[in-house]
């Protein structure tokens, strides 16, 4: 066989894990913390992996795989999510989870990383059926939960309702009402005003900052919003209230652009019929290929769905001034590195999505005070800890030449390092 003289081109690193590993060392390296806090940092401190069996409505019964992560609790209870989605895979689940740590840590909500998924798509089944795969997963994970040590919340595919399901299950196991076992509750149990909207409510305040960054205003901005989740679909009401013409959606069924601006009731109408697809909208083009949508002229782009969209492949022919992550990892650092060259003002998923951990924080205070607040109040302390964040990684990006990731996980592993020193761990 003759030997190939072609050296081959390293692939791009896609696995998330690999990502947030190679995220902290780089960050953690320009800080100048030791490699011991490094090597703590880079693995989860625990992960349990579980299958549990769930009857189906016709009687079979299917057996469920599912993860949960904790990432570092050197600075309090880890916290973060649980997806259900059917590419959850426990390499994604741990890099959430450390994602999740460093997130609270820009943000400086006392918590620590976790995350949790279960292999599934919910899309298939019947809300009983949800409902048991969600009692079946909380009580597989049951053992390692609970107020003062692990609190999921809502992510992928999963919703308040189920928050719900999982809190009942839980404190039924337990034999007393735990609301602050889980967050993003129904109202009703303990859930906090302005948690549904928190993360949206958070991006957009990071925006807002971000564009007055840049010396631009709102008003007239052209927005693409890739996802039409809780994240995308708020976020894009939120941007038009102030002012800003949403051009492109995208979701799991495809992307539409209309140049003068979207008419976001009817594509909201378009999402909540079940006979229908925001592909159906009158007003808008649907793209032919929708990651097209990424590569829009427009002001600000907002990945609001899954990891590696944005990379190598793609990242030259972003023509947005402003990308706010509120996606947990749609960007690669090689297409970091790309966007940054570009001048592209990306606001890195732990700072512009945090909106949602911050107001699961003020939920869980809440549960455990047994007094809650206005939404008013709920809304003026987000925002002031996100312009105050927004602020701090801003100016220490301008101190260090460098992009606000690396910035974001500076701060954040300087108060987590901190964390362990106290605690006497290094
Ligand atoms: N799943 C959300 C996130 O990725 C929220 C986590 C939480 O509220 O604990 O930030």
């Amino acid at each position: 066989m003759p030997i190939s003289t072609v050296t081959p081109v390293e692939a791009e690193q896609l696995n998330p894990y690999k990502i947030v590993q190679s995220q902290l060392e780089q960050a953690g390296k320009r800080l100048g913390v030791s490699q011991d806090v490094l090597n703590i940092l880079k693995k989860p401190k625990r992960v349990l992996y579980v299958s549990f069996p769930v009857k189906m409505d016709d009687g079979s019964i299917q057996v469920f795989e599912g993860y949960r992560s904790q990432h570092s609790d050197a600075v309090g209870p880890t916290k973060g999510g649980i997806r259900f989605h059917p590419d959850v895979t426990m390499d994604e689940v741990k890099a959430l989870s450390m994602w999740m740590s460093f997130k609270c840590g820009v943000v400086n909500v006392p918590y620590g990383g976790g995350k949790g998924g279960v292999v599934c798509d919910p899309r298939k089944y019947s809300k009983g059926e949800i409902q048991r795969i969600s009692r079946g997963f909380m009580e597989a994970i049951a053992d390692i939960v609970g107020p003062e040590k692990d609190i999921p919340a809502p992510d992928v595919y999963t919703n308040s309702q189920i928050m719900g399901w999982m809190m009942d299950t839980y404190s039924r196991m337990k034999g007393q009402v735990s609301p602050g076992v889980i967050t993003g509750k129904p109202l009703s149990i303990g859930g906090s005003k302005g948690r549904n909207e928190a993360t949206a409510r958070g991006c957009a305040f990071a925006i807002e900052q971000a564009m007055k960054t840049l010396g631009k205003p709102m008003e007239g901005a052209t927005v693409a919003v890739q996802g039409f989740g809780n994240a995308g679909r708020i976020i894009a009401g939120l941007l038009m209230e102030q002012g800003c013409k949403i051009v492109a959606i995208g979701d799991s069924t495809g992307s539409i652009y209309c140049k003068e601006g979207l008419n976001l009731k009817q594509v909201e109408q378009l999402k909540d019929d079940d006979s229908a697809t925001i592909l159906d909208d009158s007003n808008g083009t649907p793209l032919e290929n929708p990651e097209d949508l990424l590569e829009l002229d427009v002001d600000i782009l907002v990945p609001a769905a899954l990891e590696n969209v944005i990379t190598s492949q793609n990242a030259d022919r972003i023509q947005a001034n402003i990308v706010a992550e509120a996606a947990n990892g749609p960007t690669t650092p090689k297409a970091d590195e790309i966007l940054f060259e570009k001048g592209v003002l990306l606001l890195p998923d732990i700072l512009a999505n945090a909106g949602g951990v911050v107001v699961s924080y003020f939920e869980w205070v809440q549960n455990l005070m047994n007094y809650y607040w206005s939404e008013e109040e709920v809304n003026k302390k987000l925002r002031e800890i996100i312009v105050h964040s927004y602020q701090e990684v801003y100016a220490l990006a301008d101190e260090h030449q460098t992009d606000l990731r690396t910035a974001a996980y500076m701060i954040s592993i300087q108060r987590i390092t901190e964390a362990m020193e106290a605690r006497g761990w290094i």
